[in-house]
């Protein structure tokens, strides 16, 4: 059975990118454009992970991380923060709401599974 991806991310070329990069690893691929659809999606599919980018309209990343790891049958599917901010101290705040990994923009086409797969296997269910 093919694993479920939940990408939430607002600019239509990363969204594009992102889900082709998926679909054409053997990913399912559930689009949210924002962080509130995205928290709904996530109740409504349970997806094998989220992948989340930080600069969003209304409800930044850093909210939605939170407002996930507060329910309880979200909190163990692991969290990949994406953003083009490689500001020192993102990737700590990503941390800090409770995201399981950090991936920078612009994406790597090469790297991006490979990180993705490390962050799934890699999730804070082990670290705690
Ligand atoms: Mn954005």
């Amino acid at each position: 059975m093919k694993q479920k991806i939940l990408v939430i991310e607002d600019n239509e070329q990363n969204m594009y990118m992102i889900s082709y990069l998926l679909k054409s690893n053997n990913f399912d691929v559930v689009q949210s454009f924002n962080g509130a659809d995205g928290i709904a999606m996530a109740i409504e599919v349970n997806p094998d992970a989220i992948l989340l980018d930080i600069q969003l309209p209304g409800m930044d990343g850093y909210s939605v991380v939170r407002e996930l790891r507060k329910n309880n049958l979200l909190n163990n599917i692991p969290i990949i923060a994406v953003t083009s901010y490689a500001m020192s101290g993102d990737s700590e705040k990503a941390y800090e709401a409770g995201a399981d990994g950090y991936i920078e923009k612009p994406i790597d086409p090469d790297k991006f599974i490979s990180q993705l797969k490390i962050y799934m296997v890699k999730n804070r269910r082990d670290k705690k």
